[in-house]
């Protein structure tokens, strides 16, 4: 059989939906406190994401160094300083900066 073509608006499609139900996935086991899988889930997801080459949403975040999702209040640390939004990861210590200028213009 040979691969059916599909439009890249379908692939994305579906990319979006799978993405979004493993990334779904991945934070309901971080709260059952299994890291193992939510890491899992996370890696399929980001693989996806360089299949369809959507990524993954910016508002799903996950540190980039264990692939753990990072849920603020559960795993990991969200603070500010000197105009940045720091996010500790609580897993790995891993520390991730990001100036919050737009929210400063608004
Ligand atoms: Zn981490």
């Amino acid at each position: 059989m040979s691969k059916r073509r599909l439009s890249q608006k379908t692939v994305e499609d579906i990319g979006r939906r799978r993405i979004d139900r493993l990334m779904d996935l991945s934070e309901e086991a971080v709260r059952q406190d299994r890291g193992d899988r939510a890491r899992r889930y996370v890696e399929l997801a980001r693989r996806i994401g360089m299949k369809t080459r959507i990524g993954i949403p910016a508002e799903r975040r996950y540190c980039k160094k264990c692939l753990i999702p990072m849920m603020p209040g559960v795993n990991c640390r969200v603070r500010l300083s000197n105009h940045m939004v720091v996010v500790t990861c609580c897993e790995c210590g891993e520390t991730r900066r990001k100036p919050y200028v737009r929210e400063q213009k608004r």
